[in-house]
């Protein structure tokens, strides 16, 4: 099953932590000064995407590292 990832652009801050932990998964937006899900992966919007299962232990990191907790995994 694949993972949903999502980002809150009301939480996030642009601080660039996600996009460097976990660059396959998250780039930062640097007009918006938010993190989006990279192109690849983005589903319905850029704050929200799917990932393969083997990138979840990625994206956990990410999640971890976020200072405001604007990731999401479901
Ligand atoms: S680590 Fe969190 S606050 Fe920082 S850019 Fe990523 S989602 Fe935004």
């Amino acid at each position: 099953m694949p993972k949903k990832v999502k980002i809150d652009p009301d939480k996030c801050i642009g601080c660039g932590v996600c996009a460097s932990v976990a660059p396959s998964i998250f780039v930062l937006n640097t007009d918006e000064g938010k993190s989006n899900i990279v192109e690849q992966y983005r589903t319905e919007n850029q704050y929200v995407g799917e990932i393969p299962d083997e990138m979840e232990s990625e994206a956990r990191t990410a999640a971890d590292s976020c200072p405001t907790q604007a990731i999401t995994i479901e």
